[in-house]
């Protein structure tokens, strides 16, 4: 339950429950039967940049990518980096937008919600309330599919990939 331990007793009761009448897989699949096409790097900037231009229209994107080096839980769900740069005599921000590999074979929800995190993101800093105020602007059932990502990643340890 390692990913899901800080979630209230009774929601990881019913994840343990599944697994124990080996029900988690189509658990999953049943609520997201297929995985999205942005397979590569090209892909998915236009897919970040349709988001990004639809909810955070004054924001700059100089790099979106894959990364395979990223894990997912450990690098608090995505990795957001802001750059700093000399251009000329101003400090400027930019904003790279990397999104764990194992997205890539993956519901396009999934993709959605990492998406709308990194995002929200250039708002705000920190996982607070105002975060994740944020990313439900942006999805509107942000947690659910935390949650359900959290509970595919638990699948993968036990049992593998499904998509
Ligand atoms: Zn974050």
């Amino acid at each position: 339950m390692k990913y899901i331990s800080h979630y209230p007793k009774n929601l990881q009761e019913q994840i343990q429950a599944l697994i124990e009448k080996d029900k988690l897989t189509s658990y999953l699949k049943t609520k997201y039967p297929t995985t999205h096409e942005y397979k590569n790097d090209k892909a998915l900037y236009s897919y970040v940049m349709d988001m990004k231009n639809e909810y955070f229209k004054k924001f700059q994107i100089s790099k979106v990518m894959y990364d395979g080096k990223i894990n997912v839980i450990n690098n608090a769900l995505g990795m957001h980096t802001f750059v700093s740069r000399i251009q000329g005599s101003k400090l400027k921000s930019k904003n790279e937008i990397r999104v764990a590999s194992i997205f890539k074979n993956m519901p396009q929800e999934f993709l959605e919600m990492i998406v709308a995190h990194e995002l929200s993101h250039f708002k705000e800093k920190e996982h607070n309330k105002a975060f994740y105020d944020m990313c439900t602007y942006v999805m509107p059932n942000y947690h659910q599919v935390e949650f359900d990502l959290r509970v595919y990643l638990l699948h993968i340890d036990r049992f593998g990939k499904i998509y």
